[in-house]
């Protein structure tokens, strides 16, 4: 079995490094004193201060010109597909530098994703073409204040009515939401059909009777999630994604994705946390010696590594294994669950190594840390993935 990287994988990944070095880089320099604290960063309507955005936008656009936006996403939509496993190499490299702007590099749920996939030619020349091209965002509006987990708990609506859908509900924790062109809204269209009554909208942000309701200050103080508020909010029949009772399908196949995407974000980090911890216990003395030269900082190190080496093959298997067409419902809640648990780990094992220092903000692990523990609630959180693996085995 040959486990080497194709050449064209290891240009991907080299050529994303030199991407966040040329042009994200020289942003975080300049937008220095809003992002030396998380707090700084924020307007006081709680969104990210506009030149921080604007910063995002234009990493997104250069990105997507350069071609890396958008590469996951098939040639026929203007993308460069490229295999999983490229993605997720991708996605390592780009996390190295922590959770920042350097992230706006690559496409997450504001971006294309496999939902856009499911329109016809039409919809995805209105709504997918300025997303490849990293002009416009959007955010994925399924969670609402009474179900996250249970999607079938879901209460938005939308009732059709002539050449329109009327849309009344509340959606909330929606990433990117404070700042997206159009969302991709999930409402049931026949409430008493659970599950498969749910269907999948276009919803512009100024599209009359939909609101966007209060910026939700995350643990990481990045003004990133908002509720959405529609009431009465009309859109073109047009505007639906598949047919009516298709959105379950439609949502699952978007988070599925993006459970491996997070998997190579916490690889990337957790490399991150591991160089980080090497070099101090290398560095740091104590009692007349380097600390790490200590058994029980040398256990946290090596257990680091093993959880590293583990999450990395896994996620590489998944990827390859969706590269070759296979399922993936076990492996990808495998990967979900086991990477994000391993950061956070990670990030708590490299906080305790560097001793008070770790606490500090401007070293940077803690906001590694934070954002490690979020990342265990949303696509599915830990439970969720454990009881989707146990009904994958039969249970
Ligand atoms: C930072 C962030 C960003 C987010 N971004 C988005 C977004 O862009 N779009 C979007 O639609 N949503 C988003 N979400 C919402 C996210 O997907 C939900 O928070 C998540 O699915 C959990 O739903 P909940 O918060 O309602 O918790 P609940 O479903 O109420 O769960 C509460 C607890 O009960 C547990 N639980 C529930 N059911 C079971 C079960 N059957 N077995 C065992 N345990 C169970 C859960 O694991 C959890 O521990 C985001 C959330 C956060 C925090």
């Amino acid at each position: 079995m040959d486990f080497a990287l194709p050449d064209e994988v290891r240009m991907i990944r080299e050529g994303v490094a030199a991407f966040v070095e040329k042009e994200v880089v020289p942003e975080e320099r300049r937008l220095a004193r809003f992002l030396d604290d998380e707090r700084h960063a924020l307007a006081e309507d709680g969104r990210l201060r506009p030149e921080v955005v604007e910063a995002v936008k234009r990493i997104r656009r250069r990105s997507a010109q350069a071609g890396w936006y958008a590469m996951h996403m098939p040639e026929s939509v203007g993308g460069a597909g490229v295999s999983k496993v490229a993605t997720y190499l991708a996605w390592r490299e780009v996390m190295k530098r922590g959770p920042g702007l350097n992230m706006a590099t690559l496409s997450f749920v504001e971006g294309p994703t496999p939902l856009f996939l499911r329109m016809t030619p039409q919809q995805q020349e209105t709504w997918l073409a300025p997303l490849v091209r990293g002009e416009r965002s959007s955010a994925f509006c399924l969670t609402e204040p009474g179900a996250g987990s249970d999607v079938a708990a879901l209460e938005t609506t939308a009732r059709r009515e002539g050449d329109e859908y009327v849309i009344d509900g509340t959606k909330t924790f929606v990433t990117n939401g404070p700042y997206a062109d159009f969302l991709q809204v999930f409402a049931k269209t026949d409430p008493a059909a659970g599950l498969a009554g749910l269907s999948c909208f276009i919803v512009p942000a100024d599209a009359p009777g939909a609101r966007r309701g209060r910026v939700q200050q995350s643990i990481m103080d990045d003004g990133g999630q908002c509720e959405w508020v529609f009431e009465g909010c009309r859109v073109p029949a047009e505007n639906r994604v598949g047919e009516e009772g298709d959105g379950f399908a439609l949502a699952i196949g978007n988070i599925g994705d993006t459970r491996v995407t997070i998997g190579g974000q916490c690889v990337g980090l957790a490399e991150t946390c591991l160089a980080r911890m090497v070099e101090y216990a290398s560095q740091r003395k104590a009692f007349g010696r380097a600390i790490g030269k200590q058994g029980q900082l040398q256990a946290m190190v090596a257990d680091t590594a093993i959880d590293l080496y583990a999450a990395d093959n896994m996620v590489l298997n998944t990827c390859w294994r969706i590269d070759q067409g296979m399922d993936v419902v076990m492996e990808s809640s495998a990967v979900k669950v086991f990477c994000t648990e391993m950061l956070f780990r990670a990030a708590d094992r490299a906080i305790q190594v560097h001793g008070g220092t770790g606490l500090m903000k401007e070293v940077g692990l803690e906001r590694i840390f934070r954002f490690a523990r979020l990342l265990r609630i949303p696509e599915g959180t830990s439970e969720i993935q454990r009881w989707t693996i146990a009904k994958a085995l039969g249970l």
